[in-house]
């Protein structure tokens, strides 16, 4: 029968060993569940968090053992490193790893994240010159190039701050950006006007709306020539920060749906028996009647605790995952909150605070109804809404009076 409870001496397999993984196995033990949990994971390091990467960690304030995922709950749970997994029978519920070894699972936790885009196609022969940030070696090699000329193309979430350290380290700091300002999509034409100007007066050399169109190496390979729409830069080092790609190759051909990440319904669920949580799960929100993919640390956390549950509860009695989105960004001495989803199609303001204090709320609606709020060093009221906001129905105007008069 489909949809039935995991047994409570069953095996349980999590693809991908980092947050959600990481956290989905100590839900598991948490819980109560006795059976056998292996947790297979491509990278040789055991799980590690990733948000100091373009921070703490890459300015070297933080040593490396910092990063590594606390694991009180990882005892009792079989941690395969430097494994891959490479396809998925869900007839027989087997997983099959590269090395040609075979994993029978009850159930199965996809877990596998996303990596970062590259402009390789642009590129002659790989580089050490032109890296992208993704994992701690990614981290490591950046850090030893944080001098000179670093060109950083896409002002995302991890280039922005991957300038900020930069800077902070003595770089020099060009940001190619497509777009009209730096995280434009993601706060809108406001807030990222305002953040353009940070960077601006932090020293940091914007070129927007300018893309790149060509990347080769300068005589002796001394530097790095990037040929842009309309100009030419030289950049001893690259950084390569135009988004992510969710791990999914190894599930095609396993029957799941794939679409930009691995399809699952409301409850976290790709088919029976299987669950995904985290950067690489694209689930249905009823609220919003679409499917969502985010590539957030708290999201992974709590949809690593909901998968989990669910996967022991079974598909029948699986609850719904339900969680207001939420991210921040530390750069330039500021820290950038978001409450929501907002867009830069939605209606902004400033509902508390002032940009020219760099300390602000700005609400964003999509028709009239609040979508987001974003905290610029405003991390008290974004802690008031977010507690109130967990015995709240959900993001509303009255929640917003409660925190803003
Ligand atoms: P991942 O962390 O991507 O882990 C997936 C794991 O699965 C990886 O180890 C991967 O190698 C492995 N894997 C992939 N394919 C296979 C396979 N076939 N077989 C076995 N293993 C496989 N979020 C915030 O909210 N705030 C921040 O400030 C912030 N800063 C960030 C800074 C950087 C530099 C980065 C890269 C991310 C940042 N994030 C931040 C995002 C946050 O770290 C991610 O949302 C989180 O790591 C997602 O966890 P995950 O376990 O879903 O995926």
């Amino acid at each position: 029968m489909s949809g039935e409870p995991l047994p409570p001496n069953g095996r349980v397999v999590i693809v991908g060993a980092s947050l959600a993984g990481a956290r989905a196995a100590e839900t598991l033990r948490s819980a109560g569940f006795g059976g056998r949990v292996t947790v297979v994971g491509d990278e040789p390091h055991a799980p590690y968090d990733r948000p100091p990467l373009s921070k703490q960690l890459l300015s070297g304030a933080w040593e490396r053992e910092r990063i590594n995922l606390p694991s009180e709950q990882m005892s009792g749970v079989k941690l395969l490193l430097g494994a891959t997994a490479s396809q998925l029978n869900l007839a027989t519920r087997t997983l099959s790893l590269l090395d040609g070894n075979e994993l029978s699972y009850d159930g199965l936790v996809v877990a596998t994240g996303a990596r970062a885009r590259t402009l390789d196609h642009l590129l002659r022969a790989p580089s050490d010159r032109v890296l992208t940030l993704r994992t701690v070696d990614d981290s490591r090699k950046l850090r030893a190039r944080l001098h000179g000329h670093v060109v950083i193309v896409g002002a995302g979430f991890v280039g922005s701050e991957v300038a900020s350290t930069a800077l902070e380290a003595g770089a020099r700091v060009t940001i190619i950006e497509p777009q009209a300002g730096p995280m434009r999509r993601v706060l809108g034409p406001s807030a990222s006007a305002w953040l353009a100007t940070v960077m601006q007066q932090a020293g940091v050399q914007l070129r927007l709306e300018s893309s790149v169109v060509g990347l080769s190496m300068t005589p002796g390979d001394t530097g790095v020539e990037i040929a842009l729409s309309d100009d030419t830069v030289v950049a001893d080092t690259v950084v390569v920060g135009i988004g992510a790609a969710p791990n999914v190759e190894w599930l095609v051909g396993s029957g799941l749906k794939l679409d930009d990440g691995l399809v699952c319904d409301e409850a976290l669920f790709a088919a029976d028996h299987v669950v995904a949580a985290g950067d690489v799960a694209r689930w249905y929100r009823t609220d919003l009647s679409r499917t969502v993919r985010l590539e957030h640390w708290t999201n992974a956390v709590k949809q690593a605790e909901c998968a989990a549950q669910n996967l022991l509860l079974g598909r029948a009695a699986a609850a719904a995952f339900a969680d207001q989105p939420y991210v921040w960004s530390d750069q330039f001495g500021i820290r950038i909150e978001v409450l929501g989803l907002p867009s830069e199609h939605h209606d902004d303001s400033i509902v508390w605070g002032s940009p020219d204090d760099n300390r602000f709320l700005i609400s964003y609606r999509d028709g009239g109804e609040l979508t987001a709020i974003v905290g610029v060093n405003a991390t008290r009221p974004l802690l008031a809404l977010r507690r109130r906001l967990a015995q709240h129905s959900g993001l509303d105007d009255e929640l917003l009076s409660l925190v803003v008069r």
